[in-house]
């Protein structure tokens, strides 16, 4: 006796007519006709079943806070760190902790279920890291929060920050962040990417810098993120978010630099909707698009998984807490348009970002967590296309977040009465 049997599921993989089997909150049989009895049977339909989404990339400090204290004039990376500055001593712990749950309650219904942000540890007060530290411990029965020390004015430039720094960490943050490019000089910079990855070996953690986010193709400090890395043992856990600078690279630079990341195997992390809409912003025409070397990475062999980064904050006022709307703009940006393109690109907010977060216990197989989301697509190609509405999301084999299939009723002669998005055919045969 199963708890619950999920019928008739396409898999990301592309196997169709599968059943999912339940039990005690995980994942007991994956297979084809599954006859047993369970307390709850869910068909599926032939839609797609696939594991959470994962969000390796966020600043949930800052999150729907678009318009405190004024917008972003110039809309730029520089005028949104300013910004920032002068909200984030008025933060209150109480506001930050609301933001941020109902965030969390946003990404529940997109079937994102595990998020990495970055908690801005620049204020000595650290009052950001107070409240993120007991937004983690709220939201754990659903979401898997991590949460990166993040040195946003620098870590050698702002006054206190290496004593911030490492009070957030002593606090309970989980990850060592960075901004190296954000520091006084080249020099400066890699120099904090040493100091930090000391720490993360001291600490036993993973890094996780903001790397290069700027079109200057000089800004190398990836090189000596990979450098350190190896230096200090931290093969595959380190990751490089942004990279943006990577865009702009001389080719032949590029040739010897991939490869020394893949010897560090470093965790790629762009952005696609924050590097499209900041990155360029100096260019008159032709304008770069600024978002790293997404499909040559992934041929390296490189983990590549993409962040959402802001979702109504100082830097971008747009978002909603859709990972498909990240993959969307993804695949536009890297022009990465093919059948088996649009996989990889799938992968890049599922499976891949688990990888980069070190999610436990992620997938769809025999012993895994029982974190399912049914979305209203039949493959994950449709899934990007249509940005698929989430049918249900289920974490540890309960359903926690439910929605109607999006169907629209036509009043047109001679044509189908219902249309769902995802399908070519009409949902009912009957016409007007
Ligand atoms: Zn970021």
């Amino acid at each position: 006796m199963f708890d619950v049997l999920i019928k008739n599921a396409n898999l990301p993989d592309g196997l169709e007519g599968i059943d999912i089997a339940i039990k005690g909150g995980k994942i007991a049989e994956v297979a084809p006709g599954i006859e047993a009895e369970a307390g709850e049977v869910i068909d599926a339909g032939g839609r797609l079943v696939t594991p959470p989404f994962v969000d390796p990339h966020f600043h949930m400090d800052a999150t729907l806070s678009l318009g405190l204290p004024r917008m972003n004039v110039s809309g730029t990376l520089l005028e949104g760190i300013a910004l920032w500055g002068e909200l984030r001593p008025t933060l209150a712990r109480e506001a930050l902790i609301e933001r941020a749950l109902r965030y969390c309650d946003l990404a529940v219904a997109q079937g994102l279920l595990a998020i990495r942000s970055h908690v801005d540890t620049s204020d000595p007060k650290l009052v950001t890291a107070e409240a993120l530290i007991e937004v983690r411990e709220k939201v754990a029965p659903y979401i898997d929060l991590q949460l990166v020390a993040f040195p946003q004015d620098g870590y050698y430039r702002a006054e206190g920050g290496v004593d911030a720094l490492n009070r957030a960490l002593d606090m309970g943050l989980d990850i060592v962040g960075g901004i190296p490019h954000f520091e006084r000089t080249m020099a400066d910079g890699a120099a904090s990417v040493s100091a930090l990855c000391r720490i993360a070996a001291d600490r036993g953690m993973p890094v996780d810098m903001h790397c290069d986010e700027t079109d200057d193709p000089m800004s190398r400090h990836i090189e000596t993120l990979a450098a350190e890395t190896v230096r200090f043992g931290l093969q595959g856990r380190v990751a490089g978010s942004h990279l943006t600078s990577m865009h702009s690279m001389d080719n032949y630079y590029v040739s010897k630099l991939i490869p020394l990341m893949a010897e560090a195997e470093i965790n790629v992390i762009p952005n696609p909707l924050i590097n499209i809409m900041l990155q360029g912003r100096h260019d008159t025409y032709p304008k770069r698009r600024g978002m790293t070397r997404v499909r040559e990475l992934m041929e390296a062999g490189l983990n590549v998984s993409f962040g959402h980064d802001c979702v109504m904050d100082p830097w971008y006022s747009m978002g909603s807490g859709d990972m498909l709307e990240v993959g969307h703009m993804a695949i536009h940006v890297a022009q990465m348009a093919g059948i088996e393109d649009k996989r990889k690109i799938f992968d890049a907010l599922t499976v891949n970002s688990a990888k980069t977060m070190g999610l436990e216990g992620y997938g769809i197989a025999k012993g895994c967590n029982a974190d399912l989301v049914i979305l209203q697509a039949r493959d994950p190609q449709e899934a990007l296309r249509l940005k698929a509405n989430r049918l249900a999301v289920m974490r540890r084999g309960r359903v926690i977040a439910r929605a109607a299939p999006r169907i629209s009723e036509l009043h047109l002669e001679g044509r189908p009465v219902m249309v769902d998005a995802a399908a070519y055919a009409p949902l009912r045969p009957g016409t007007h």
